[in-house]
C-alpha cells in the first residue's frame, strides 16, 4: 500500500437553514446511514474475530518485529483470507446497500461509512483501541461525508452574478447555507477548492433553539477545502520565552521578561459543574424511585450476575437527562473558549514554551473531579497546536530528569515537598516563594535541547525574577482579600502559613497585562 501525498486540507463550517420537510429527509437518511454503519461494523467484527481466533494469527504474532517483511506478509495473508481489509469491506458495503438502503445512501457515501467502520475495527486489531462502538438509536450517526464534490452529497456555490448563495445538495434536497461574506474566515475559505462536504447534525439546547428542527437538531455543512487555514490576525504573537507550571486546578505563567501570573484554571466553570452535579443527583433519585426492585436494603444496586437488569425510566427522568446533556454541552463549549482565551493570552507574550510533562492519569486518580471538568490535557493540546501554527516551540520536559517542584537553584538540592507545603523556602536563602510560580520560573530558563537545571544558570535570572514572582503572588493575595475563593494550593495567609516578608514593597515591573481584565481589577482596587 503506497501512501499518496495529500494536499493540505482545512475545514470550514457553515450553518444550514433547513425546513421541517428537509429535516425529516435528513433524519431518515442519517438513520439509514446509522443502520448501515452498524451492519458493516458487525460484519467486519465477525471477520476480525474469526481471523484472530485462527492459530495462524498467533503464529504471525510470534514472528519477532525485527523480521518486519515476514511479519507483515503473514498478517496480510490472513487479512486477505478472512476478508478483513478496507477493500473487502467496500465490497460488503456494495452488496449491503443493494437492499432498501440504496434510496437513502449513495454508493460513495456507503463506501466512506465502510471506511469509517474499517478504521474503527483496525484500531482494535492493531491494539490502539479496546473496542468498537456501535451507533445507538439515541446518539445516532451525527455526521456523514462524501469523498468528492461532484456527485451525491455535495456543496454548490453560486457565482456572484447568480446570487452568491451556497447549497448542500443531497438526494433532491437543496439545503441553503448561511454565508456571512463579511466574515474574512468564510470569504477566505470559499475561495478555495472544495474537496468534499460533510453533513453534521448537532443537538441544540431545545426544539425552540434558533435553527433547530422539531427534534432539537441543528444542521451544518463542513467543507474540506484544499489549502492552509486562514490565519486570524487578531491574535498577536509575542517573542518571550515562557515557563508554565500546570496544577490540577491552577496555572502559573512566568515569562523571562514579562509579568508573571498565578491563576485558577477555568475558574468560571465552577457554577456550571455544580449545576450538572445537581441534575445528576436528581436523575439518581428518579431512577431509584422508579426501580426500587433494583436496589438492596442498603440502597446499593443489586448484582444480578449475567442476567441483564431492566431499568424503567420516567418521562421526567428523560427530561432531566436531556437537560443535563444540554448543560454538559454548554460546559464543554465554555471550557473550550476559556482554554482558547488562556492559550492566546500566553502566546501573545511568547511562543517558546517550556513546562514539565504532567501525568493526567495520576492526576485523575489524585484529584478526580477537579481534573475532569477543567481538562488540562485538552488545554495542553490546544496550546501545542496554536504554538505550532505560529512557528514557535513547546517543550514538555520529563519530570524525572528535572523535578522542578522539588529542586532549589540556590543549593542544587532536591527536597520532596508534601502537597500541603505551598512555599519554597530553603535554608540556603532562596525564598519564600510560592511553589508553582517558582517551578514555572525554573522551567522558563531551561534549555529546550538539554533540559537539566544547573545552579549557575539561574543566578542572574533570579535577581530579576524574585520581585516579579512576589508581585504575582501579591495579586492573588489581594484577590483573596476581595472575597474571591481560591484553592488552598495558592498558599494564602492562613494561621501559621508564612507569607513573603515585604508585602509593602511596591511593584517594580512596568504593568504588563497578561490576563487583561482581571489584572486591572487586581491592581487598581
Ligand atoms: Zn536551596
Amino acid at each position: 500500500m503506497g501512501k499518496r501525498r495529500q494536499a493540505p486540507t482545512f475545514l470550514l463550517d457553515l450553518p444550514l437553514m433547513v425546513t421541517e420537510g428537509q429535516a425529516k429527509h435528513l433524519r431518515a437518511h442519517l438513520e439509514a446511514g446509522r443502520q448501515f454503519y452498524n451492519a458493516v461494523l458487525s460484519e467486519g467484527q465477525r471477520r476480525m474475530r474469526q481471523m484472530r481466533a485462527d492459530p495462524v494469527w498467533q503464529a504471525a504474532r510470534a514472528i519477532p518485529r525485527s523480521r518486519k517483511p515476514e511479519r507483515a506478509a503473514a498478517f496480510s495473508r490472513l487479512r486477505e483470507q478472512y476478508g478483513f481489509s478496507e477493500y473487502a469491506l467496500h465490497q460488503t458495503a456494495t452488496a449491503l446497500r443493494a437492499s432498501w438502503i440504496a434510496e437513502h445512501l449513495d454508493a460513495v457515501l456507503a463506501q466512506t461509512l465502510a471506511t469509517r467502520a474499517y478504521h474503527a475495527l483496525n484500531g482494535v486489531c492493531v491494539g490502539k483501541a479496546r473496542r468498537v462502538r456501535f451507533k445507538s438509536r439515541g446518539r445516532g450517526l451525527s455526521s456523514i461525508e462524501n469523498k468528492r464534490n461532484d456527485t451525491g452529497l455535495r456543496f454548490v456555490l453560486q457565482s456572484p452574478e447568480e446570487g452568491n448563495q451556497g447549497f448542500l445538495m443531497w438526494k433532491g434536497d437543496a439545503l441553503q447555507a448561511l454565508i456571512d461574506w463579511n466574515d474574512p474566515v468564510v470569504k477566505y475559505g470559499l475561495a478555495h477548492r472544495i474537496k468534499y462536504a460533510r453533513l453534521i447534525q448537532r443537538r441544540a439546547s431545545s426544539q425552540r433553539a434558533a435553527g433547530a428542527d422539531s427534534k432539537g437538531n441543528r444542521y451544518s455543512v463542513q467543507l474540506a477545502l484544499e489549502g492552509v487555514p486562514h490565519h486570524k490576525p487578531k491574535h498577536p504573537v509575542g517573542s518571550d520565552t515562557i515557563g508554565l507550571d500546570l496544577g490540577p486546578s491552577s496555572v502559573a505563567v512566568v515569562p523571562r521578561e514579562g509579568e508573571a501570573s498565578l491563576a485558577v484554571f477555568c475558574e468560571e466553570l465552577k457554577p456550571e459543574a455544580k449545576a450538572i452535579r445537581r441534575l445528576q443527583r436528581k436523575m439518581d433519585r428518579k431512577l431509584r424511585a422508579a426501580n426500587p426492585e433494583n436496589y438492596d436494603e442498603q440502597g446499593r444496586i443489586k448484582k444480578r450476575g449475567k442476567k441483564k437488569m431492566v431499568w424503567k425510566s420516567s418521562t421526567s427522568y428523560q427530561k432531566t437527562r436531556q437537560r443535563k446533556a444540554g448543560r454538559e454541552r454548554k460546559l464543554a463549549a465554555h471550557r473550550k473558549s476559556l482554554h482558547g482565551r488562556n492559550v492566546h493570552e500566553i502566546v501573545a507574550v511568547g511562543n517558546t514554551i517550556l513546562f514539565e510533562k504532567i501525568s493526567y492519569k495520576a492526576w485523575q486518580k489524585l484529584y478526580g473531579r477537579s481534573v475532569g471538568f477543567r481538562a488540562p490535557g485538552m488545554f495542553v493540546e490546544m496550546l501545542r497546536r496554536t504554538v505550532a501554527s505560529t512557528g514557535g516551540s513547546l517543550t514538555e520536559v520529563p519530570t524525572r530528569s528535572t523535578r522542578l517542584s522539588q529542586w532549589c537553584h540556590g543549593c542544587g538540592k532536591a527536597v520532596k515537598k508534601p502537597l500541603s507545603q505551598r512555599w519554597h523556602t530553603c535554608p540556603c536563602g532562596v525564598g519564600p516563594v510560592q511553589r508553582d510560580l517558582y517551578s514555572a520560573f525554573l522551567a522558563a530558563y531551561l534549555d529546550p535541547i538539554d533540559p537539566i537545571p544547573s545552579c549557575a544558570q539561574y543566578v542572574i535570572p533570579w535577581e530579576g525574577a524574585e520581585a516579579r514572582l512576589r508581585a504575582a503572588h501579591e495579586r492573588v493575595h489581594q484577590r483573596a482579600t476581595e472575597g474571591h475563593i481560591l484553592p488552598r494550593s495558592f498558599g494564602r495567609a492562613r494561621a501559621g502559613a508564612r507569607l513573603p516578608g515585604s508585602r509593602s514593597e511596591p511593584t517594580q515591573e512596568p504593568s504588563f497585562l497578561l490576563r487583561r481584565g482581571k489584572l486591572e481589577a487586581w491592581t487598581e482596587r
